[in-house]
């Protein structure tokens, strides 16, 4: 895989994101006036409007919802790494992003137990997820 994956491009809406996630940390926030969960961390609420926000550090452990398997793909990093599995995932601390799970495809389940891992080649560094907790767990079910 010669190509480099392309990256994301940092506005001053998402910096808050990927200047955490260059140091590794993903970052979320609280609502401190309607009590919501706010990913990706941003200057208001989305639910309510509110500046009254609080920066933290996910643990990055969590839950796949709902996840699929990319075959084709036109750019030629990501034709390189097919296939490979994108899931939605549910942090534990009550918010859910889209990312790869870098694990074999047939080993992905929804409901698996993923933790966060950094790809750090490149600035800012990309956060990906691995199951912990799949197969092994599910037993023969
Ligand atoms: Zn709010």
């Amino acid at each position: 895989m010669s190509e480099r994956r392309p990256l994301p491009r940092v506005t001053v809406e998402t910096d808050l994101l990927w200047s955490a996630a260059t140091r590794d940390e993903l970052a979320y926030q609280r609502c401190h006036a309607c009590g919501g969960i706010v990913f990706y961390p941003r200057g208001h609420c989305p639910r309510c409007g509110s500046l009254d926000l609080s920066l933290h550090t996910s643990a990055g452990r969590g839950t796949i919802y709902s996840m699929t398997t990319v075959r084709l793909h036109p750019d030629p990093y990501f034709a390189g790494k097919t296939p490979y599995v994108v899931g939605l995932v549910d942090l534990d601390e009550g918010f859910r992003m889209l990312a790869e799970i870098d694990s074999p495809i047939d080993t992905v389940r929804i409901g698996d137990r993923v933790e966060i891992f950094w790809e750090s080649d490149q600035i800012p560094h990309i956060p990906l997820f691995t199951v912990v907790a799949g197969i092994e767990a599910r037993g023969n079910a």
